[in-house]
């Protein structure tokens, strides 16, 4: 056998690289979606209470969050995103509880940017402790970040962080995150009536023109500890009237299939926004995301009321082959889609049921 390239006739062109090893096959769910996307919640643990997400009666003081031990550790993390790429993935998402409270993320997301075939490397924060550390994710290879920031009205702000954030060190967030390079920046605005809709438009109206593209999203059925009414959700299309009548706006095309984001420009060039309407029209359909637990269980819808503990596995040193075959299995069986098919019996059937959004992310 004569080595690679040894017998291979001369040409000007370069040798095509050779096909890495574990060459993602892509994996279709019983619906015939792809898996693409991975989140990694890295914690449980945050530093708002956002009532519609933690709410401090529930997240109090003794409030037991997961121990160290109980949480994948970063080589676990590893090996699951590594796996998850040979079928596949191209995306992944750090996210939580917040991802910022783990001082040494920056280890991780180094470590994850190595994988072969990761397009896409990107965070989710509430951003209050981004200021000191964007420069650092910047360089340990991230390439972008989500801020979660529902109201730039000082009081209802607060409030929707109950009572813990502070409005400017989560705008420096945002400056230091632009300087890091971490763009494009998305802003991940939680719209809930009667709470911060009237103030939408101020906020649009501050990051109009940044490269900051706010998406807005209606207020979700996630969790059973927030108490959503649907009475308490503003549909899209509602918000979408309000702002064309002010900036009008031209529909712009999903960049991929997957892309749960309805997307806008402003017709005046002022930049994008995005509208996330998972109540009022779900998207289901394209949906290619999986979801990791910080303690290492596999969910495959936001909604999902149960999903695959990894953890044991990836601690009986299951190997690479071993657990490509529980991934592979977790989504070919894969048949979710609670938001289409969301109704008040579904919504009572999953109620005390459903995982929480801080244990497996946004
Ligand atoms: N702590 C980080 C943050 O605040 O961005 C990451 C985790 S947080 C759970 C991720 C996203 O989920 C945030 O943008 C948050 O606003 C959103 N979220 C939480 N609960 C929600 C709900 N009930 N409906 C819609 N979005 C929600």
């Amino acid at each position: 056998m004569g080595h690679l390239g040894q017998n291979a006739p001369m040409s000007s062109h370069p040798t095509p690289d050779p096909a890495p090893v574990t060459a993602p096959v892509e994996t279709r769910d019983a619906l015939g979606r792809p898996l693409h996307d991975l989140r990694i919640s890295l914690l449980d643990q945050c530093n708002f209470r956002c009532p519609y997400c933690m709410p401090e009666a529930e997240f109090h003081a003794d409030y037991e969050f997961l121990r160290k031990q109980q949480r994948l550790t970063y080589d676990e993390i590893l090996r699951v995103a590594r796996v998850a790429a040979g079928l596949g993935v191209s995306k992944l998402r750090l996210t939580g509880g917040e991802p910022l409270l783990d001082k040494n993320v920056a280890d991780l997301v180094a470590r994850l940017a190595e994988i072969p075939g990761i397009d896409d490397l990107a965070l989710t924060t509430n951003g209050m402790l981004l200021a000191r550390m964007a420069a650092t994710l910047a360089d340990a290879g991230l390439h972008r970040v989500t801020i979660s920031l529902d109201s730039l009205d000082e009081a209802v702000f607060r409030r929707m962080s109950g009572g813990r954030g502070d409005l400017s060190q989560v705008l420096a967030g945002v400056d230091a995150a632009q300087r890091a390079g971490l763009s494009p920046i998305k802003i991940n605005v939680v719209v809930e009536r009667g709470m911060n809709d009237n103030t939408v438009m101020d906020l649009l109206e501050y990051f109009r023109g940044s490269g900051h593209i706010v998406r807005l999203i209606e207020y979700m059925d996630v969790g059973n500890r927030n108490g959503w009414r649907m009475e308490q959700v503003v549909p899209s299309r509602e918000l979408l009237e309000r702002i064309v009548q002010r900036w009008p706006l031209g529909r712009v095309d999903k960049k991929y299939a997957g892309e749960v984001a309805r997307r806008y420009k402003y017709v005046d060039g002022q930049g994008e926004i995005g509208f996330i309407s998972s109540v009022t029209e779900p998207f289901c359909g394209d949906c290619s995301r999986a979801r990791l637990s910080a303690d290492g269980v596999l969910y495959t819808c936001l909604f999902a009321s149960h999903g695959t503990d990894l953890r044991e596995s990836l601690r009986n040193n299951a190997d690479e082959e071993e657990l490509t075959d529980i991934l592979s299995r977790i989504w070919l069986q894969r048949a979710d889609r609670y938001s289409e098919l969301r109704s008040p019996e579904l919504a009572e059937a999953h109620m005390q049921r459903k995982v929480e959004m801080y244990r497996i992310g946004g």
